[in-house]
């Protein structure tokens, strides 16, 4: 079966999952968060009591894992050995995880042959950071999203505040650039867009508008 897929990449804090969940849903397509599953493996890591920065025992831990999607009109679940942790792997902790085993080329060589398994079964909107660079290279449409640090940092503060957290906004601030920074610049699948991606700033958009782009880009290539 020839599928569509839409490859939609950018930093933190871009809107990617709430956009590509927005646009799967209209379109009738597969969600697929990528990110989620990097933080699998980092709650595997985590709840192991393993070094996420030692190397060689995070890639022990690879044989011992096995993730498994489902879908359903909420989006998609992760399982994590038969256990749902949609929930669990959003924890902040596991962010940090997550960003430290993303950069271990054996763990991107574990996950890269499901993650285009998927897309070859299904007409996929997939989230990530490499989708359109290394996962999709022929994906038939490629974003790469993004919004100012300053918008993006405002987002994240008003998410924490909201939750009760006491949060500085120029902290924040610092770690979104922190984390730009360490994720274009790192050997692995560095976050960058692809030379044939549409680049959408959504600093001055709403998710509604930046859907729509998509959507019309869609109805441009089918
Ligand atoms: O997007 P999310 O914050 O859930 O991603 C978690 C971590 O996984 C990030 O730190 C990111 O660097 C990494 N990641 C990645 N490649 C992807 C998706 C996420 O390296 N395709």
């Amino acid at each position: 079966m020839k599928t569509f897929r839409i490859a939609i990449d950018g930093p933190s804090g871009a809107g990617k999952s709430t956009v590509a969940k927005a646009v799967a849903k209209r379109l009738g397509f597969l969600q697929v968060d990528t990110g989620a599953m990097y933080r699998s493996i980092g709650l595997y890591v985590y709840e192991h009591k393993k070094d996420p920065d030692d190397k060689a025992a995070v890639i022990a831990c690879l044989p011992d894992i096995s993730i498994d999607l489902g879908f359903s009109d909420e989006g998609q679940r992760i399982y994590l050995n038969g256990r749902d942790v949609s929930d669990d792997i959003r924890q902040n902790v596991i962010s940090l995880y997550a960003s430290k085993v993303s950069a271990i080329p054996e763990v991107r060589a574990f996950l890269l042959g499901m993650q285009r398994k998927v897309a070859s079964e299904h007409d996929v909107v997939m989230d990530g950071r490499d989708i359109g660079t290394v996962i999709l290279p022929d994906a038939e449409l490629k974003i790469f999203q993004t919004a100012s640090v300053k918008e993006r940092a405002k987002r994240r503060f008003d998410e924490l505040t909201a939750k009760g957290q006491a949060v500085s906004l120029d902290d924040i601030k610092r770690e979104i650039t922190e984390r730009d920074y360490n994720d274009s610049h790192r050997a692995e699948a560095p976050c960058v867009p692809a030379d044939d991606a549409v680049i959408i700033d959504n600093s001055n958009i709403t998710i509604e508008e930046n859907t729509e782009i998509i959507a019309l880009l869609y109805e441009m290539r089918k």
